[in-house]
């Protein structure tokens, strides 16, 4: 199985229902200079928006099969 590269683009997946709306827990950082919230860290922690529960997400090539 082939490394992704860093810029590959891909889709995740839930494993239970395969869709793809996912939550992440993250941390956002206020910037005085720019005036808005920037992301500062993402978690490994992902939630299932459709599941409603903490799932590991299935990452695919955007281009998979294409
Ligand atoms: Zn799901």
């Amino acid at each position: 199985m082939p490394a992704l590269e860093p810029d590959q683009p891909v889709t995740i997946h839930c494993p239970h229902c395969g869709g793809e709306n996912f939550l992440s827990d993250a941390c956002a950082r206020w910037n005085v200079e720019t005036q808005e919230w920037e992301l500062s860290n993402v978690f490994d922690d992902k939630t299932c928006d459709d599941c409603g529960i903490e799932v590991s997400a299935v990452e695919r090539p955007v281009q998979e099969g294409a």
